[in-house]
């Protein structure tokens, strides 16, 4: 597992709870919340508390090995692929899905003098299907 070599190099502790809560982020799509991460891993480690989920998450995050989603004004979300991409959040429900498509956007002349632009993130707000069946539309 890549994440893991990669923070094993770092020096960074990887406990049994830390490895389990890599676990369930590798590959996962669904931009799982601290609490849904915390459910997931205490069905095999039931003392694992929501400080540990909130700690690794922080230490994942800082290490650039998963991305923090503010796209839900409630609750961040997570988010193991660290590639560049973009996010749609359905406002019915809350459920986030991933946008890999590319956008050409450009800021203002000006401020492209000021700033090394770095990056941009793109969120889409939406009705999902389901949600869209829910109130007849
Ligand atoms: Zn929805
Ligand atoms: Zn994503």
């Amino acid at each position: 597992m890549a994440a893991m070599e990669r923070l094993r190099k770092k020096g960074i502790k990887l406990t049994p709870q830390r490895l389990a809560i890599l676990e369930y982020l590798e590959g996962n799509t669904a931009h799982p919340t601290a609490e849904d991460v915390h459910a997931a891993v205490r069905k095999r480690h039931p003392t694992m508390s929501h400080a540990t989920v909130y700690n690794t998450l922080r230490t994942l995050r800082d290490h650039g090995e998963v991305l923090e989603l503010t796209i839900d004004p409630g609750r961040k979300h997570y988010d193991p692929n660290t590639q560049p991409h973009h996010h749609i959040i359905c406002v019915g429900c809350g459920s986030i899905a991933d946008v890999f498509q590319d956008f050409d956007v450009s800021i203002p002349e000006e401020l492209d003098r000021e700033y090394e632009i770095l990056g941009s993130q793109i969120e889409f707000h939406g009705l999902c299907r389901d949600c869209r069946g829910k109130t007849g539309g």
